[in-house]
């Protein structure tokens, strides 16, 4: 059968449209490519000039510009210094996948001598936001120019303050930037311990709550030699301080990790002085909210029962954190999947559980998420520091994967 000539090129032009997913990735790839260069000199912008959670006014009017560049409508100003951008591809309705950068930086002196060095001398790009901020800008880049090949609109999360409770997640949802709810939602955060040119997926939980615990041991002060006259706050909260194991031992359940460590004991006597008061301060990790909430109640009515029983009396302050970080099976999966297509399956790893906290956790209680991580690390050029550390660094290689992999995940997913 033919067809009329009308519809005829009418399906030419439909044909002419569809692009297969290997040239989309390959078109996706050459452009990591051609931007890598600016992406690399944001990058080095935002290293040499960090901010601290909150106040990363001049990063977020760096962010805005570089938007205004490219032509990408975006609003500024939510949870303070936070942007949302937007890519509206064909049936922009059709769709909505949310991709999320950090842009803080910790208050750490950079102990680098690169040309990028830190010009804000006590503040420090310590844990890659700029690399996650410069690496979203490309993939912006690169989704921009490709906008009439792919269904839906694409979000991109410029976040404050990760670093810092309450964390810019949960004020940016506060704020409705989950409101449409995105189909999934992606973040990336680099891996000095992964190698360059690898990346990493891990399905379910991934990283834990985390809580902060301030407790106040009040006994009765008095001559070391004399204890009969005393009720001594440093024997109250050694006893506390092992009875609390117990919640990990006894009380969690053994299927969903748990960590207790209480990294500050303050007793400020002396050889024969019992103080009056023990300052204790600890952290509380965990993978369940309802076992999270469980334990804060448990660790209380301990200490409170301990110090009672003994004589003293006992503050026990839990200062809540992020939920633990949950990744969406069958979204992880068909990311990692994506991924593999993308870099090949000796580069795509299986992350092991790890017990520190993201605030990318809050998106994660809400929508489905995926949070993998970067490959930054290169021992042969001596970039091995861990995150938080005066000589963190990345490769810088990374950058290219980091924006490409991100602008096709978000296309993937
Ligand atoms: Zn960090
Ligand atoms: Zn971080």
């Amino acid at each position: 059968m033919a067809f009329p000539d009308a519809e005829r090129s009418n399906y030419a032009e439909i044909f002419a449209k569809i692009i297969s997913p290997t040239m989309l990735q390959d078109k996706i790839k050459q452009l990591a490519k051609e931007y890598f260069s600016e992406i690399q000199a944001n990058r080095r912008h935002l290293h040499s000039h960090p901010e601290l959670s909150f106040q990363e006014q001049e990063t977020a009017k760096f962010i805005a510009q570089k938007l205004k560049d490219y032509q990408i409508p975006f609003q500024a100003g939510i949870a303070g210094t936070g942007i949302v951008a937007y890519l509206e591809g064909n049936n922009p309705e059709s769709k909505l996948i949310a991709l999320r950068a950090d842009i803080d930086a910790l208050p750490i002196v950079e102990a680098n001598e690169a040309p990028y060095k830190s010009k804000n001398v006590g503040v420090m790009h310590a844990c890659g936001h700029d690399a996650h901020t410069a690496s979203l800008l490309g993939a912006a880049r690169i989704l921009n120019t490709l906008k009439t090949e792919f269904e839906g609109t694409i979000k991109l999360i410029f976040q404050p303050g990760e670093e810092k409770i309450p964390g810019g997640a949960s004020l940016m949802i506060q704020e409705g930037v989950l409101n449409p709810k995105p189909q999934a939602i992606i973040g990336q955060h680099v891996m000095p311990l992964l190698p360059v040119g690898k990346v990493g997926f891990r399905e379910g939980m991934y990283m834990a709550s985390a809580d902060e615990l301030y407790v106040r041991v009040i006994g009765k002060g008095g001559h070391g030699a004399m204890p009969e006259n005393c009720i001594d706050p440093v024997l109250i909260a050694s006893h506390i301080i092992i009875a609390l194991q117990q919640i990990v031992s006894r009380n969690a359940p053994p299927k969903i990790p748990s960590v207790l460590s209480f990294g500050k004991v303050i007793a400020q006597g002396a050889t024969n002085i019992i103080p009056n008061e023990v300052y204790l301060e600890g952290t509380f990790r965990t993978f369940d909210e309802e076992w999270r909430n469980q334990a804060h109640q448990k660790m209380i009515k301990i200490a409170q029962s301990i110090a009672e029983g003994m004589g003293g009396t006992c503050e026990f302050e839990v200062r809540r954190g992020y939920p633990f970080l949950k990744n969406n099976p069958e979204l992880t999966q068909k990311a990692k999947n994506a991924a593999i297509a993308y870099l090949s399956e000796e580069n795509v790893v299986d992350l092991d559980i790890w017990l520190a906290a993201e605030d990318f956790a809050y998106y994660s209680q809400i929508a489905d998420a995926c949070f993998y991580r970067l490959g930054t690390r290169n021992e042969s050029k001596g970039i091995t520091s861990g995150v938080h550390t005066p000589t963190f660094d990345i490769d810088e290689q990374a950058l290219e994967i980091g924006a490409g992999l991100m602008a096709w995940l978000a296309l993937q997913s």
